[in-house]
């Protein structure tokens, strides 16, 4: 009996790993659809005070010039042209201060630090996002079918957003850290 019961407990240990890794991404922050929706309807709670960022996603439709005067290559690359950026290059990939990630190209806010986990990709990641920050589209740059997003007031790219992240989203939203702007709460 004993026997049986270390083989049973050696037999769910790998899944219990599992289970406690998903629930460390998300760093105990949202555990339940009613979480998420407090995350998201909670979101100016995380922003600064006179933060500068845009009111509304009213559309804002620059020419090509116009964005290149405005964003860097960097940023220019994979807003306007769906670039990716190299993986680990943006330290926003370990930013861990309270506050807001708002896109780099029109300042619309797009997530809270309360929606970020470490997604160990190297590039900055979040299981949920602001409402109404994102457009989607299919994307088969890659032959695979992926999920585009791209900033719902500029149309400025992000990243592509996965079924694998923690729960209970199971969302990845794999964004370019480029392509944000991260406003503390606290300076
Ligand atoms: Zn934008």
């Amino acid at each position: 009996m004993q026997r049986r019961n270390f083989l049973t407990g050696i037999a769910s240990l790998p899944l219990a790993l599992w289970g406690a890794h998903r629930v460390l991404a998300a760093a105990g922050k949202a555990s339940t659809p009613a979480d998420i929706t407090a995350l998201q309807n909670g979101w100016k709670t995380l922003l600064a005070a006179n933060a500068d960022v845009a009111p509304s996603a009213a559309p804002l439709n620059l020419s090509n010039d116009e964005w290149k005067k405005r964003l860097t290559p960097e940023a220019y690359h994979v807003l306007r042209e769906e670039g990716t950026e190299r993986p680990g290059s943006s330290p926003l990939d370990h930013e861990k201060r309270p506050g807001v990630f708002v896109c780099a190209g029109c300042r619309l806010p797009l997530f809270t630090s309360a929606m970020k986990f470490d997604s160990g990709t190297g590039w900055p990641s979040f299981f949920t996002t602001i409402p109404g920050a994102f457009g989607e589209k299919s994307d088969y740059a890659l032959i695979l079918k992926r999920t585009e997003y791209h900033c719902a007031r500029c149309g400025g790219h992000h990243g592509h957003v996965f079924d694998d992240g923690p729960a209970p989203t199971n969302l990845r939203y794999c964004n370019n850290g480029v392509a944000l702007r991260f406003i503390p709460k606290t300076a």
